[in-house]
């Protein structure tokens, strides 16, 4: 096909907002690691049923967490998923509009800019404040979220929105209309309707 039809239907798919935390990065074993260190307990992230963090490890070790979260700097230091990495990396060779969308504190956004940088993960738009993605899902434009929260499904899904919802230990709905729970990052590509990484792509990725 000729560039200007696949420049056509890049533009004719819709916008992805890919999160970052649980999905590029590894936030939620760092931050149990980061508890365990301080209250000497023995979280482990499959222990963990309930995406809110104080409803799965209690209040004081989840109130000890948002004060790290709110830190900023070690947003720049989370292992990334390098598949994951790929996947935004192949949505992007075709010409898709990509957007990193997270609800991080406004404060992590150079942190965060330092972090995709680093591990190659392009973008057109970087946004960072806690309720961004409600904003993006009443723009009015096609957008496809990528992300871990099960709450997403009630804020996100519209008539011009669609969540693809990465299953965790936490995740507690089931799929309907404009809502699919995947399993593995080819599902994810087939969900956002990306095309799989190479194998190339994937060995060079930055090891971390
Ligand atoms: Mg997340």
């Amino acid at each position: 096909m000729s560039t200007a039809i696949w420049k056509a239907l890049a533009e004719a798919a819709p916008l992805l907002s890919v999160d970052l935390d649980g999905v590029l990065a590894h936030l939620t074993e760092v931050s149990l690691a980061v508890v365990n260190s301080h209250f000497g307990t023995d979280f482990t992230s499959d222990q963990i049923r309930h995406y809110w963090l104080s409803e799965a490890i209690g209040v004081e070790p989840a109130a000890y967490l948002d004060t790290w979260f709110k830190s900023g700097s070690h947003y720049a230091d989370l292992p990334a998923d390098p598949v994951g990495v790929a996947v935004v990396r192949q949505a992007k060779r075709e010409g898709r509009e990509v957007w990193i969308a997270s609800d991080r504190p406004a404060d992590a956004l150079p942190f965060s800019a330092q972090w995709l940088r680093r591990h190659g993960v392009p973008y057109d738009r970087l946004l960072m404040r806690p309720g961004i993605k409600d904003e993006i899902a009443k723009s009015e434009r096609h957008v496809v979220f990528l992300d871990d929260d099960p709450f997403k499904a009630q804020d996100l899904i519209g008539p011009t929105t669609e969540l693809v919802l990465i299953r965790r230990p936490w995740t507690n709905i089931a799929e309907r209309d404009g809502l699919r729970i995947v399993d593995t990052w080819g599902q994810v590509c087939d969900a956002l309707g990306v095309g799989y990484p190479s194998l190339s792509d994937l060995v060079n990725t930055r090891i971390d």
